[in-house]
């Protein structure tokens, strides 16, 4: 009996043995799984997983840098798989998308078009830097493009067109009033006297380079009529001179002091003389506050020439308030010169006084080719404007009609 119990007990025992040598076996073997799988999670998944989401964007910027360098106004394809795209991600077939932000273009690669003109079956868009399409003006350079209410481009639209034109200068107050057109992107044309020129080649060089119209308004202002037709043509080919030696280029264009002119003598100049439709009378006010209201209460009918003189600090200082008041009531500041070719005028050596819509179909206008482009009524300036597609002067490589014509 009492070998039975101690066998018992012995064996009792020795199960109590095995039992707990297998749950220690059990137990090293799921820590030992445990740390596999900790190993493997940590060591291999999470860094390709962070890798592919590091490369992502890097791929993008590759993309754009790329594009950049070809054409810097055509949009990027932009990758879907940025995090900030989950939305995008959702719908994954291509084609048109629109969700509560807008309309966007994926394609079949999985990108989207952003931060630029793209032609989609034979329409151009403009892709904002998120991807949407743009809506409305637009400005590309010194162009305002409008995109219809479907993102499309629309070549017959344009803002209606003023140009303001400066005489008698330049003068000390010149450079002030090139900071506000250069800040504004509005161009302006300048009938310089050439006896003022030679004291002023900084400001001549920077109308040049701005865009602006270089214009002669002879060399000290004498009535022509009262000259032999030498004097008149000494008058322009000594200006002409005076403007080359600041600039490097002559007047394109001219007016006569006190608008006396006559065919004989735009013929001896060999140049387009132009009037105006809107005198401000600034010469007379010498009042900042009469020359504004001259100017915003005037016709600013599509087509307008403003007159005024940048060697009166009132002209001035009323000009620096006018041009940001044109520009928010939708209007597009150019030159004579941009005005003519806008409407369709191929200048000749004629006196031009407006290049109103009516003027034009009336006959009035020598040079017109018919056909001017079409206008937007004057008013509130677009919500959808956006200036910052502007920064290059660069042309778009031919997607958009009349790209190429602009700041030569
Ligand atoms: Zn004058």
């Amino acid at each position: 009996m009492m070998d039975r119990r101690a066998l018992n007990e012995r064996m009792r025992r020795k199960r109590r043995q095995l039992f707990m040598r297998r749950v220690i076996h059990l137990a090293t073997y799921v820590l030992a799984l445990a740390l596999v799988l900790v190993f493997v999670i940590r060591g291999i998944i999470l860094p390709i997983l962070h890798k592919t989401g590091r490369e992502d964007p890097a791929e993008t910027q590759v993309v754009q840098a790329q594009t950049a360098a070809v054409d810097p106004d055509a949009a990027i394809r932009q990758s879907l798989m940025g995090q900030a795209d989950l939305e995008k991600v959702v719908s994954m077939t291509p084609g048109w998308h629109e969700d509560s932000n807008g309309k966007w273009y994926r394609n079949t690669d999985g990108t989207y078009y952003a931060n630029g003109m793209q032609e989609i079956n034979g329409l151009t868009y403009s892709f904002d830097e998120n991807g949407y399409v743009r809506t409305g003006w637009v400005s590309k350079g010194f162009q305002d493009l409008f995109f219809n209410e479907d993102g499309s481009y629309n070549p017959g639209k344009r803002k209606p067109m003023l140009a303001l034109t400066y005489d008698d200068g330049p003068g000390q107050y010149t450079s002030k009033l090139l900071d506000c057109l250069e800040e504004y992107n509005a161009h302006a044309t300048f009938f310089m006297q050439g006896q003022n020129v030679a004291a002023y080649p900084e400001e001549v060089k920077r109308m040049a380079d701005l865009g602006c119209d270089v214009g002669t308004h002879s060399w000290n202002h004498p009535n022509l009529y009262d000259l032999s037709s030498e004097q008149i043509a000494k008058q322009f080919s000594d200006t002409d001179d005076a403007l080359i030696k600041a600039c490097g280029q002559p007047a394109s264009v001219a007016r006569a002091p006190y608008g006396n002119g006559s065919q004989e003598i735009y013929d001896i100049v060999d140049k387009p003389f132009f009037l105006w439709s809107l005198d401000s009378l600034d010469w007379d006010h010498k009042d900042v506050q009469m020359d504004i209201d001259a100017v915003m209460n005037g016709d600013l009918t599509d087509g307008s020439i403003i007159l005024m003189h940048d060697i009166h600090e009132t002209s001035v200082d009323a000009s620096l308030q006018i041009i940001p008041m044109l520009v928010e009531k939708g209007y597009k500041l150019v030159t004579v010169s941009e005005l003519a070719e806008a409407k369709g005028v191929n200048l000749k050596n004629a006196a031009y006084t407006d290049f109103w819509d009516s003027s034009l179909e009336a006959g009035n206008v020598a040079g017109y080719e018919g056909n001017p482009a079409g206008t937007e009524e004057p008013g509130e300036p677009s919500e959808d404007s956006s200036g910052d597609e502007g920064d290059s002067d660069e042309d778009s490589g031919g997607d958009v009609e009349g790209s190429d014509d602009y700041n030569e």
